[in-house]
């Protein structure tokens, strides 16, 4: 007997059932992935205006701080020594451009979205969330004191139902979505949610908009803005990470909750803050996002053309955004056409339970604004011939 033992046999189940994990060794070139010498187009970013790549950004971000660097380090959390103007330029810069009260920034989605739940959730609360939110929204809710139940997905009626019977035994109750789902690329009604906080009375709306944020909405604020309800969401969260080419996250909301989170959320309070420099590189970017129209709709053009064409295949498409699923469903198949598509070249990664639902394995493309259609177009190539394959085999 090792004192390791539960340990290695736990891995060892996890590699039997090919859910096995491992960090993979990559070098980025651009949009292109070396692996093992190996180039691929990487169909797998969140990098979905392209900035991340962006070598003139990068030169002109330096050349803007070239007289005096930003600092690397905050050294302490905000509350403490770690603040910075930066950070409330950034926070002053979007409560502007969102046309709202107030903005507070955290050092990641996860940090966000662990820490606010918590904050605002007590004995009293019923949190109701969509039953595909992320990790750390669900993580969240588990440190939370507040009792949780989930909706199917996108499903508005199911939702009505849990509000109706719980709206009396509760002092509150938090809706909780995402704007645009990670694994299916489909969006959330957020109009219709908002209806219904103003019908129930009792009811904040938390909403994420970590795959939104940048892509979608005329300057670039995301799925609120595109439906027009920016005012109504009490908690607008997003993040730096995905579309903004940076890190970091915020919350959108109204001066009396940004006071109540500084005091109260505890991912906010014990971490020391982002690194102003990282803070700088997203105030640079954000002040340019409405002027990345141009990305966003080639974008939209590059997406329209992939969606089409996978339902063509006659395969299931939710999707209307630039996340695409091919869903296959069986585990093992998925497994092999990400490896076929990663040999020819296009840097696909096999989604598999317990990220997505049972039956529902997938190969999760994603798009970025540096893309070129014809890429798009010989990447389908492929895609067919292998979809014919798989079709034949079983
Ligand atoms: C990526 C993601 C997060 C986490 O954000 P990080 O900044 O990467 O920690 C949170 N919510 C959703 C929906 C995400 O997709």
């Amino acid at each position: 007997m090792n004192k390791f033992d539960d340990f290695s046999d736990y891995l060892h189940q996890l590699k039997q059932q090919e859910q096995f994990r491992q960090i993979p060794n990559l070098i980025h070139q651009g949009k292109w992935i070396l692996r093992e010498q190996h180039t691929m187009l990487n169909m797998s970013s969140n990098d979905y205006l392209g900035l991340a790549n962006d070598e003139i950004l990068k030169q002109q971000f330096l050349e803007k701080y070239a007289k005096k660097l930003p600092h690397f380090s905050s050294s302490s959390s905000r509350l403490l020594t770690g603040a910075f103007p930066i950070y409330e330029q950034l926070e002053t810069e979007m409560a502007n451009a969102f046309n709202r009260e107030s903005c507070l920034i955290f050092n990641s989605g996860y940090h966000a979205n662990i820490g606010i739940l918590p904050a605002i959730a007590n004995k009293k609360t019923l949190i109701v969330a969509d039953k595909l939110v992320h990790a750390s929204l669900i993580d969240g809710i588990r440190l939370s004191e507040g009792d949780f139940v989930r909706y199917r997905h996108n499903d508005l009626e199911h939702l009505e139902y849990i509000l109706t019977i719980n709206q009396n035994k509760y002092d509150r109750m938090i809706i909780v979505t995402e704007s645009i789902f990670s694994m299916d690329g489909d969006v959330a009604d957020l109009k219709q949610l908002v209806a219904f906080k103003q019908r129930f009375g009792n009811v904040l709306l938390y909403v994420d908009e970590a795959h939104a944020i940048g892509v979608y909405g005329e300057k670039g604020l995301g799925i609120a803005e595109q439906q027009h309800c920016i005012q109504q969401i009490d908690f607008l969260v997003g993040t730096f990470g995905k579309a903004l080419a940076s890190m970091g996250a915020y919350v959108i909301c109204d001066k009396v909750i940004k006071d109540y989170l500084v005091n109260k959320v505890r991912s906010f309070i014990f971490s020391t803050a982002l690194p102003p420099f990282s803070v700088a590189w997203t105030l640079f970017l954000f002040e340019q996002l409405a002027s990345f129209k141009a990305r966003r709709q080639h974008l939209y053009v590059l997406s329209e053309y992939l969606r089409q064409q996978i339902r063509l295949l006659e395969k299931p498409m939710t999707s209307q955004s630039c996340i695409v699923p091919y869903i296959i469903g069986e585990n093992k198949q998925t497994q092999k056409m990400a490896i076929a598509l990663q040999q020819q070249g296009y840097y696909c990664l096999p989604i598999r339970p317990p990220t997505v639902p049972k039956g529902t394995s997938r190969i999760r493309l994603s798009l970025t604004a540096d893309m070129k259609l014809k890429e798009i177009e010989n990447f389908m190539i492929h895609l067919k011939m292998f979809d014919k394959q798989i079709r034949k085999d079983s």
